[in-house]
């Protein structure tokens, strides 16, 4: 084993589904866990699947050029900005392979994905944490230390998980004036299209030649199970990366999803409302149990239960809820519930109300 793996902390995804009910035996479960999408996917994008099954006995075509193309008119920018990956966690993990030597210098926001961490430790990089400020990214405090020590990479999460806050555009130009050149900022926009904030990513994107911004199809159009993200970047930062990538990561059931999931609106609009809904619900109920919660930008929201949250976790899941615990984001009195149905919430909220009122 290399010397960097024995010293990484492997990464904790959220239980997946059946493992919850493998263990406790649950098959009405409330499942707010993973910030996935209630409605699920997208009707065309599953229509769309079915049809490529046929084809399914061909190799895919590996750089997924048609979505490319399609994302390419979308942005308005040229299809070779984009590298579409096997969810946007293959988008991180070429950036470090690609450029990151052991020892070199990353920087991350804290609490924040555990990704960025991850690809970083995995290349044995050193990683420098910059902690939130309140709950929000210390944009200057992280350009500082990109500056002080060099860093290869800088990651950004906005709207960040797991608090949900964003910053405005103009603080991302205020530091990028003040990071060097030489760091590559990684801007990981999983939840942009739940923000509704204004913030053009395509200028930033047009005005900073050493800005990489990432994107997935697991949230808003309720793809995580197909694996399909993209990252965006001028050309002669991308083309490095299709020298490591495995030429056929991205599987062409999901290419012919992702194409579909791009042209439902409906899908998206329900979505962009049911979970608009779905967070006053959620805030109404926290303000009347007196619970403090940050406001959130995303389709998740993170509060506090005032006493260690992984009793609390542990006592909803057995009353049918899941949802996420923050004691590996470092904040052990948190939760981060993912805004779910009506029906979902509703479940959730009388499970957290006979748990804190002790039955
Ligand atoms: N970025 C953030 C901030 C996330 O929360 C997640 C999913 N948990 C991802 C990226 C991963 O996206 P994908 O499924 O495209 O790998």
């Amino acid at each position: 084993m290399r010397a960097a793996v024995q010293s990484m902390k492997p990464y904790v995804p959220g239980k997946p589904l059946e493992e919850v009910q493998r263990e406790l035996g649950l098959t009405d479960l409330v499942k707010l866990n993973q910030n996935e999408n209630p409605l699920g996917p997208s009707p065309r994008a599953l229509a769309a699947a079915r049809a490529a099954l046929m084809q399914v006995h061909t190799y895919p075509e590996g750089t997924a050029r048609r979505l490319r193309e399609r994302l390419g008119q979308l942005w308005d920018l040229p299809a070779d900005w984009f590298l579409v990956g096997n969810g946007s966690d293959e988008v991180f993990r070429l950036l470090a392979e690609v450029y990151l030597e052991p020892g070199d210098p990353i920087v991350v926001p804290a609490p924040s994905f555990s990704a960025y961490r991850f690809v970083g430790e995995l290349m044995g990089a050193r990683v420098v944490t910059v902690p939130l400020a309140g709950w929000s990214m210390d944009l200057p405090a992280m350009a500082e230390a990109a500056a002080a020590h060099g860093a290869k990479l800088l990651f950004l999460c906005r709207p960040n998980n797991p608090t949900g806050t964003v910053f405005p555009e103009h603080a991302l130009r205020a530091v990028m004036e003040r990071i060097p050149t030489s760091t590559l900022v990684v801007l990981d926009e999983a939840y942009r299209e739940f923000d509704g904030t204004p913030f053009d990513s395509r200028s930033l994107l047009l005005d900073y030649p050493n800005l990489v911004i990432a994107r997935t199809f697991s949230k808003i159009y309720g793809m995580a199970g197909f694996r399909l993200g993209y990252g965006i970047m001028r050309p002669e930062v991308l083309a490095p990366l299709l020298r490591a990538r495995d030429p056929f990561s991205v599987n062409g059931l999901a290419v012919a999803a992702g194409l579909a999931a791009l042209g439902d609106t409906e899908h998206v609009e329900r979505t962009l409302a049911l979970t608009r809904e779905g967070k006053a619900y959620l805030y109404a109920a926290f303000d009347r149990l007196g619970l403090p919660y940050v406001p959130s930008e995303a389709n998740f929201v993170l509060f506090d239960v005032g006493r260690p949250a992984a009793e609390v976790f542990d006592r909803l899941l057995s009353r049918g809820v899941l949802v996420r615990p923050c004691g590996s984001f470092g904040l052990p009195h948190h939760l981060r519930v993912t805004v779910g149905t009506a029906e979902a919430n509703a479940r959730f909220v009388a499970a957290l109300e006979a748990v804190l009122g002790g039955e």
